[in-house]
């Protein structure tokens, strides 16, 4: 385990006493990490380490711009399109942005009302599939409220995330509904 990590598990205030603890490391770390580099160059074929062109590198950058959606980023694997229609709010790959809170607040009460119009006019169909949008769009602002409070208790390493440094220059895909 990275000592920053176990520093923060063990709640230390400074890395220095946590190294303390596992002296060994990094050495241990980085044999581990020789070894293992060794033993995929060993078992995968030389092919695959060839340098990729700029067009594959640029749809690798681009997997990663086509995954953010207005109210977070996809999790969806890479080199995968999307199975679920877009239909986001559904969609347990969504990983809310707690930025998009009040977005996701609109959607809910937009379901609402949306609810009480069917009820009114007597469409059971359409109502039921609302209600099962309602539940989660709920259950995503409660993931927006964890997603809030646990940035809140970290501690930022000045790593930036990797959405922050991705560069691709792509062509949007157009608007998505979610
Ligand atoms: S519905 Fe949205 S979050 Fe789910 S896989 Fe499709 S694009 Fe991703």
């Amino acid at each position: 385990m990275p000592p920053h990590i176990a520093q923060l598990i063990l709640g230390h205030h400074d890395i220095n006493t946590t190294m303390g603890y596992k002296a060994v490391y990094p050495q241990e770390a980085i044999s581990g990490h020789r070894a293992f580099i060794a033993r995929r160059r060993q078992l995968r074929p030389s092919e695959e380490y060839l340098s990729p062109s700029d067009t594959e590198w640029e749809e690798f950058l681009g997997h990663f711009e086509r995954r953010r959606v207005a109210l977070g980023d996809c999790g969806r694997a890479y080199s995968t399109s999307c199975i679920h229609e877009h239909s986001c709010i559904r969609c347990p790959m969504l990983r809310i942005d707690p930025a998009q809170r009040r977005r996701l607040e609109e959607i809910r009460d937009n379901l609402l009302a949306r609810i009480t119009e069917a009820e009114r006019e007597g469409w059971t169909g359409e109502a039921e599939g609302l209600k099962v949008s309602l539940n989660a769009a709920n259950n995503k602002l409660a993931q927006a409220d964890l997603t809030e409070a646990r940035r809140a208790e970290h501690v930022h390493l000045g790593i930036p995330a990797y959405r922050d440094i991705a560069a691709a220059t792509l062509t949007p895909e157009g608007p998505r509904e979610h």
